[in-house]
């Protein structure tokens, strides 16, 4: 025990040994909540106070989940892998498995990503005639799932206009819909999981009388219906242990809400609210530049942070003339922190928005270090992997629809839109799914359907009694998806890609526990006989959720539910030491000992969307918070004069973030007035710093000549007219110019888009 509780500072050890009652921890980033929370739950296993088995505990991520896991298990001789740890959606996702039945749900109900969610709306508008320019369908999504994130159905919404009551209507088509094909959406795992145990009572007790000891990192970042979820499972008796930081709440625009700590200080009576103000991750001025930036928001609860770690090394603010010198540039920094000795995968580079990872995604490629970007085009996103994933759904589940439309002709098999609108008639008059309509379309049409129904039955019973990894082999195969790919001149990317799926079946069956000849489609029924039994309302015998995840869900099913819940990383990557990009939010609970923060430009970071939101800038402002509180020792901020986003360059003005940074502890780099274009363009004025490395970074990233353009060259332009290439920059996809239009002044153009003649 007395290693369990070496190294905690007074009030840590406080709160880890607090006695078995609600609790709220409130404290600024790198104070320890998270390792509180982890010591606490280990104690109170070593102390007996609490089994595994009633530990309940909520993290943001299914890596957070996981990286608490191993932490556990380094401080204690106990198997963490059937403990209840996990985000809201992958815990709610396991009872639903247990108790599919009492929920209402089929055995093999899968889960829909947001992406599945949109298409199977907009599929829905058309069927039913709906006019999607009136009811866009994105607006019906975010109504969807807005209401439910309040814990309302369709029945609940209140009416007060003919507009609005044909969005309940459709709500209530929806619901419908996605039951018949037997999927659910992220919201309505949360919801259904909630209903279920408000309406079950013996359930319902069964988990509070489990679940002793409920604890949730990142608590500001919930939402009500998470919050009410946590207030039924705690019931009466149990401890409710929560941490978090207002200050770094910041998906308010998912429907978190930030005074959730306030009600649940108040709603739970909590006794015992502890703050933790010693900082353990970051430098001095990276403290220091954290603190001062979130002293301009108003609404905040009020703590502070300070250091023991001494003042460090100064946050490092760089100008680059473009987003590819920015890349570039960083690409510099990184190889030289590399030759410290830094491994990279303690080096980081965030940025706000997805689409700004293409540019430094090219630059790293071409610079042979080894990357992983989390998020963005996420593994499973990808075209080729979600014709895989599709038909490996199918198998699970022929009734999802989206599933069977995505992959009906896909490698073509002469099944046209004629015949899917055929078969769309027939499953909307008798009410059911695609696959199952099948049988009542005639004709050519028939025929064909028929033979991909066939496909299908095909691949399920070759594929029956093979371990997880075999059976998407097989897949591969007999889909004809890989064979459709050779035949395709891009397509070496995209084998290789079905190829890392089948790399990430094997690593998913070995890390969840299924021994690896177990057959694919078995798990639940081997799980049933061992399992303690537990009676529902209506008597009937069910396995209890005590036994592991994958007595409950066959590895199939558990491998495709995790195809949409985790965020996604290549997995086939996993391990190696590479250098980490991400997005802000992203980051969120990690740590780094060195962070690059890009593209601190107004209209990005703050985000211009922030502008028309009340309360926005501020939402940013923790985001960038966040960003600056991840760094342990070495800070980097980048912003560029020019960028191309979305086929448009952009023309910069720096963030203003940057006057909120307190300036002893800022380095800056490169020319710091804005006036300065490129080369004879105005005036270069003030170079704070280091006038000589500045010029020659900008002058670096420049060449003479780019592809088979160079500088000097006269062009002509359809709308600007004639003008001269003054700067080449980039290379590739990324070849871009600057140049001279006279009249009309500098422009930066694409290369690769622009029609240009030479002249
Ligand atoms: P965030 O708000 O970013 O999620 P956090 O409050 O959860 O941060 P942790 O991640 O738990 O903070 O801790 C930050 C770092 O400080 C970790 O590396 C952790 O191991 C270290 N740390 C925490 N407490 C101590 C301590 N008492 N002594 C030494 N190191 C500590
Ligand atoms: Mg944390």
């Amino acid at each position: 025990m007395q290693t369990l509780l070496e190294n905690l500072n007074p009030e840590q050890l406080a709160a880890v040994t607090l006695p078995p009652q609600h609790a709220l921890i409130l404290a600024g980033a790198g104070s320890g909540k998270t390792r509180v929370l982890t010591t606490r739950i280990a104690w109170l296993i070593q102390t007996g106070q609490v089994s595994p088995a009633g530990v309940l505990a909520v993290t943001f991520t299914n890596k957070a989940a996981k990286e608490m896991m191993s932490r556990l298990s380094a401080m204690l001789p106990i198997n963490t892998r059937g403990m209840w740890i996990g985000t809201f959606h992958g815990l709610c996702n396991r009872l639903l498995r247990a108790h599919y039945r009492d929920a209402g749900l089929p055995q093999t109900f899968q889960i829909l990503d947001s992406a599945d969610q949109l298409s199977m709306i907009k599929r829905m508008l058309k069927a039913l005639n709906v006019d999607d320019e009136k009811y866009p369908p994105r607006n019906l999504m975010y109504f969807i799932n807005n209401a439910k994130e309040q814990g309302l159905r369709a029945r609940d919404v209140e009416v007060n206009d003919d507009y609005n009551r044909k969005f309940v209507e459709l709500f209530e088509f929806y619901d419908n819909q996605c039951q018949r094909e037997g999927v659910v959406d992220f919201a309505e795992l949360l919801l259904r999981t909630y209903e279920l145990l408000t309406r079950n009572q013996p359930l319902r007790e069964h988990y509070q009388g489990r679940f002793r000891h409920i604890l949730v990192d990142e608590f500001q970042d919930t939402n009500n219906l998470q919050y009410n979820w946590l207030k039924l499972i705690a019931g009466k008796g149990n401890a409710v242990f929560a941490v978090g930081d207002d200050d770094q709440s910041i998906y308010a625009f998912r429907g978190a809400n930030v005074g959730n700590m306030i009600a649940f200080e108040r709603e739970f009576n909590v006794q015992n609210l502890i703050k933790l103000e010693q900082n353990y991750r970051s430098h001095g001025h990276i403290l220091d530049s954290a603190n001062t930036l979130i002293a301009n928001n108003s609404k905040r609860l009020g703590k502070n942070l300070r250091t023991d770690a001494g003042h460090g090394e100064q946050v490092r603010v760089y100008e680059a003339s473009s987003d590819i010198q920015e890349a570039q540039w960083i690409i510099e920094q990184v190889k030289s922190l590399i030759g410290e000795g830094m491994l990279r995968s303690e080096i980081a580079v965030l940025y706000r928005s997805n689409a700004q990872s293409r540019v430094i995604e090219h630059s790293l490629f071409n610079s042979g270090i080894p990357y992983r970007v989390y998020g963005g085009q996420r593994f499973f996103e990808r075209a080729e992997i979600k014709h895989a994933i599709a038909y490996l759904q199918l198998m699970d589940n022929p009734h999802n629809d989206s599933a069977f439309l995505r992959v009906v002709n896909f490698p073509t098999r002469g099944i046209g839109a004629k015949s899917i609108e055929q078969l769309q008639d027939a499953a909307k008059q008798y009410g059911i799914s695609l696959y199952a309509a099948v049988p009542y379309v005639a004709g050519k049409a028939g025929t064909s359907l028929g033979g991909f129904v066939k496909l299908v039955e095909a691949m399920r019973f070759e594929t029956q009694q093979l371990p997880l990894q075999e059976l998407v082999k097989v897949m591969l195969e007999m889909s004809g998806l890989i064979p459709h790919y050779q035949t395709e001149k891009e397509g070496a990317d995209r084998i290789e890609n079905l190829e890392q799926l089948v790399s990430a079946a094997m690593l998913f069956v070995s890390e969840e526990g299924y021994g690896i000849d177990t057959p694919a489609y078995l798990g639940p029924k081997a799980a049933a006989a061992s399992g303690p039994a537990l009676l529902t309302e209506d008597g009937v015998e069910i396995i209890d959720a005590d036994t592991p995840l994958a007595a409950v869900m066959s590895p199939l099913s558990a491998f495709l539910s995790h195809a949409s819940l985790e965020a996604g990383d290549n997995q086939a990557q996993a391990g190696q030491d590479a250098l980490q990009l991400m997005t802000v939010h992203s980051a969120k609970g990690l740590e780094f000992d060195a962070v690059f923060i890009t593209g601190l430009e107004e209209g990005l970071f703050p985000h211009e969307n922030s502008a028309q939101e009340e309360g926005g800038v501020e939402e940013e402002r923790r985001l960038m918070y966040v960003a600056i509180t991840r760094a342990k020792k070495r800070l980097y901020i980048t912003f560029s004069q020019t960028r191309m986003l979305h086929g448009q360059t952009r023309y910069n003005m720096k963030s203003r973030f940057f006057d909120e940074l307190p300036e002893h502890a800022l380095k800056w780099l490169s020319p710091k007035a804005q006036q300065h274009h490129w080369f004879g363009l105005k005036s270069q004025s003030a170079w704070d710093e280091a006038p000589e490395a500045a010029a020659n970074s900008i002058a670096q990233s420049f060449s003479n000549k780019v592809g088979n353009w160079r500088i000097g060259e006269s062009v002509s332009h359809a709308k600007f007219g004639e003008g001269v290439i003054v700067n080449l920059e980039g290379s590739g996809a990324n070849m871009r110019a600057h140049i001279n239009f006279g009249k009309h002044g500098m422009k930066l153009l694409d290369l690769n888009i622009a029609k240009l003649e030479k002249l």
